[in-house]
């Protein structure tokens, strides 16, 4: 947990966010090891008894426990804090691990939380059932209509509202700073899903979000190899309120993933940048195909909220993109995109995204699979509606993959 980076030069904030991936962190051991190291160690030990107690009662800087703290964790929060731009940053086991890290530390029975309702089908199920059962009523709002958020507000009662921009899988944007100033004005906090974008398009923290919340298995680690998750934000919320609870509550990310993750980070930049330009020439593509019926992407002049997500998302649209196959019935549109799936050669069959290789999915019978038909009709999940996570395969292979799918159709 030492304050300071690599050099004390890197807390400066003109140093450019390619910089900070490659450089943020914890300053070297006494070895000098020019590559981070990774500190697979349970326990640290301490100077003597007093030592401990300080470090204990939290008096003294130091490492105790990797419960609550590990310097290779820690050199991974100090990265990812530095690119989103926050104070702090905490490291989870997952990214539904941040939700319930956050959920625990923030609320209590009796509080009200507005989500939006296109948020990940586990967040869906997370907040609404199982936080129910505790007592945290929440309402769920259209991704988009602003007016939907303000009316669902109960000042007194609402303490947070949780977006995730874009959505997964139709690529929904909200706007940030709107929402920020509702929860502001409400005295809640606003936290976004940053998964998508990643800090390398998009920091939330920018447009007022109090908290950016990551799944690192997806874009962060951005090879497909780990579960991670964080949570980034003021050093009062991460360190005064999270952190606390994250020590009772271990929720904590293991020490090797977060070393992958800090590596993964170093090439975040150039790995989105290199999936948005394949996915927007993959989706500009996919409008013209016969048998599709729309394509969703927020890099396409044709996506609603195409001058917002430009404004927010560095001009980039990302590397997810979905598209719905025409049908005449939800029955045909299922058989459709299953033939489409199967037909792919080079895309893996696979829930996840952000990875090198590229992947597709059926939302519908999947991710979003568990959700009740009235829970996927409102979050806008049909049959025929496919995810493709776009790799860094040559975008042609891509394409010409997705053709040979669009020509099995049944
Ligand atoms: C994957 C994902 C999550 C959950 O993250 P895990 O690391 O799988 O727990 C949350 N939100 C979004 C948008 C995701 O894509």
């Amino acid at each position: 947990m030492s304050g300071r980076g690599i050099d004390d030069d890197l807390a400066g904030a003109h140093w450019h966010a390619q910089t900070l991936a490659v450089r943020a962190g914890l300053p070297r051991s006494a070895h000098g090891e020019h590559s981070e190291a990774l500190f697979l160690s349970s326990s640290f030990v301490q100077p003597d008894a007093e030592g401990a107690a300080a470090r204990f009662a939290g008096d003294e800087e130091g490492f105790l426990y990797s419960r609550f703290s590990n310097p290779t964790v820690a050199a991974m929060e100090q990265r990812l804090a530095a690119l989103e731009g926050t104070e702090a940053a905490l490291a989870t086991a997952s990214g539904m691990g941040a939700i319930t890290l956050l959920m625990l530390a923030l609320l209590q029975a009796g509080d009200h939380v507005v989500c939006s309702r296109s948020v990940f089908g586990a967040t869906l199920k997370l907040v609404g059932e199982t936080f129910g059962r505790f007592g945290v009523e929440t309402t769920f709002v259209s991704q988009t209509d602003i007016a939907e958020w303000r009316s669902a507000l109960r000042p007194g009662r609402t303490r947070l509202l949780f977006a995730e921009t874009p959505s997964n899988p139709l690529t929904e944007v909200c706007d940030i700073a709107a929402l920020a100033a509702l929860a502001h004005d409400c005295g809640a906090l606003l936290v976004v899903d940053n998964c998508f974008c990643s800090p390398a398009l998009q920091r939330p923290a920018d447009f007022g979000a109090d908290l950016v919340m990551h799944s690192g298995t997806k874009f962060l680690d951005g090879q497909g190899r780990v579960l991670a998750g964080a949570l980034c934000g003021t050093r009062p919320i991460v360190e005064g309120r999270l952190l606390p609870v994250q020590r009772s509550a271990g929720i904590s990310l293991s020490p090797f993933n977060a070393w992958v993750v800090l590596k993964g980070l170093e090439t975040l930049s150039l790995r989105v940048r290199a999936q948005s330009a394949s996915a927007l020439e993959l989706a500009a593509w996919l409008q013209d195909q016969p048998g599709v019926a729309r394509v969703h992407y927020p890099g396409l002049a044709s996506h609603a909220q195409h001058a917002l997500a430009m404004s927010q998302q560095s001009g980039q649209g990302g590397g997810v993109l979905s598209f719905e196959l025409s049908a005449a019935s939800p029955e045909q549109a299922r058989k459709r995109a299953f033939a489409l799936i199967d037909a792919t050669r080079l895309c893996s069959i696979t829930a996840n995204f952000g990875d090198t290789r590229s992947t597709i999915t059926h939302p519908a019978s999947t991710s979003h699979g568990r959700l009740s038909p009235q829970q996927r009709e409102a979050a806008g999940i049909g049959q025929g509606l496919i995810r493709v996570g776009v790799g860094l395969e040559h975008v042609d292979d891509i394409r010409n993959d997705l053709a040979r799918g669009l020509g099995m159709q049944p």
